[in-house]
């Protein structure tokens, strides 16, 4: 698909997003939040759904939550426009709530949709409801700064998965802001793990579960962290030719 072909098709989504009914939280929305970003691009970032900012806006990640995201983002030199962000569910559900089974289910097909059209190398969760969609049958707090394949069943055909802790989470408390700051330090290692892994030079394998760390998370603390698996391509892969080559 070309990046002509990419933006038409996202924006057919967004249209379809925007004028939703199939779930209750379009009667509460003032708009929905169908995702922005590059249409090249080869990452992607899931939230969990809009908060009261998004929904004035239309945007996602647009208040305080999505300020940091950008300092994140800033920490390790990229910039919001350079990769796509989006949410589980594009309408906010109400008092900021955690969105219902039931409404993250009528939301899939979109976010399917928009996971086969960008075909990501790398999805960023960012939060629990998110990381179950992609990791599903962990916690956030043994598996943010951890790496998976994800389930091509999900609409991202060849990517790897990496959990970070939600934003508003971080903006909560100091010890989850440092440990995001940490987490994102990775990301940038596990894009070159998710490319290598396309080109076929480097299989993801989950790291071992430290028993420490889960005694750590169970007190609510992030715990040490693992190191990611190493890369074992010494030259970092190619995208394939119609993606951009970001973040090198
Ligand atoms: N929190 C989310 O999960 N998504 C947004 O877009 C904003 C806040």
């Amino acid at each position: 698909m070309t990046e002509a072909e990419r933006r038409a098709a996202l924006e057919a989504i967004a249209a379809e997003v925007r004028v939703c009914t199939r779930c209750r939280l379009h009667e509460g929305r003032t708009r929905a939040v169908p995702g922005e970003g590059h249409p090249s691009t080869e990452v992607i970032f899931v939230g969990e759904g809009p908060g009261m900012n998004e929904d004035r806006e239309g945007r996602p990640f647009v208040g305080r939550a999505g300020d940091l995201l950008v300092r994140l983002l800033a920490s390790i030199g990229w910039r919001r426009d350079d990769v796509f962000i989006t949410n589980v569910v594009k309408c906010r559900p109400p008092e900021n709530r955690d969105p219902a089974p039931d409404e993250i289910a009528a939301c899939e097909p979109f976010l399917r949709r928009q996971l086969e059209v960008l075909d990501p190398a790398l999805v960023v969760t960012l939060g629990r409801h998110s990381m179950a969609r992609f990791m599903p049958g962990t916690t956030i707090s043994r598996s943010h700064g951890l790496v998976r394949p994800v389930d091509p069943a999900t609409g991202a055909r060849d990517a790897l998965v990496f959990a970070m802790y939600h934003p508003a989470a971080a903006l909560r408390t100091p010890a989850v802001e440092e440990a995001s700051y940490a987490d994102v330090g990775r990301v940038p290692a596990a894009l070159d793990d998710a490319r290598a892994r396309r080109a076929g030079a480097a299989p993801a394998t989950p790291p071992p579960v430290d028993v420490a760390r889960e005694t750590a998370a169970e007190r609510g603390l992030p715990g040490p962290r693992p190191e990611l698996p190493p890369i074992t391509n010494p030259e970092p892969a190619p995208p394939p030719s119609d993606q951009l080559t970001l973040f090198r």
